[in-house]
C-alpha cells in the first residue's frame, strides 16, 4: 500500500488543479480524493479485497526483505521486536485509510443521488 499525498491534478468534480491523494494498492491506482472538494473516486470494486491481496505479496516478501536487512546493517536486528510489536497498528492504520477513501466515496454518492431526487 502506498499513499501519494501530494499529487498534482485537475479534478474532474470542481475543476481545481491541485493537491490529490492517489492510493495504490499491489502498484495499481486504486482511489483517488480531490484536497479541494473532497470528491473521491475508487477504481476497484472490490477494494478491501485488494488490500487484502496487497498485504498477502508484502508479507510474501517480508523474508528476502528482512534477510538482506540483516545482512545489510545486522544492528538493525535490535528493532525487529520493537517493529513486531508495531506492526498491528501499521495495519490498522492502513485499513482506516482504506475506509476512509470507501466511506467517502458512499457518502458522495448517496449525496449525489439525493440531489438528483430533489431537483
Ligand atoms: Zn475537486
Amino acid at each position: 500500500m502506498r499513499v501519494e499525498e501530494d499529487a498534482i491534478l485537475t479534478c474532474s468534480t470542481c475543476g481545481v488543479e491541485g493537491e490529490h491523494e492517489l492510493l495504490y494498492l499491489s502498484d495499481h491506482l486504486r482511489a483517488s480524493r480531490c484536497r479541494s472538494c473532497g470528491a473521491t473516486g475508487v477504481y476497484s470494486p472490490h477494494i478491501y479485497a485488494d488490500y487484502a491481496r496487497d498485504v498477502a505479496e508484502r508479507t510474501a516478501r517480508l523474508p528476502m526483505r528482512l534477510a538482506g536487512e540483516a545482512i545489510r546493517r545486522p544492528t538493525h536486528l535490535l528493532l525487529w521486536p520493537w517493529k513486531a510489536l508495531r506492526k498491528p497498528f501499521g495495519l490498522l492504520d492502513e485499513v482506516g485509510r482504506v475506509y476512509t477513501f470507501d466511506r467517502d466515496r458512499r457518502c458522495r454518492t448517496r449525496a449525489a443521488v439525493r440531489r438528483v431526487r430533489s431537483s
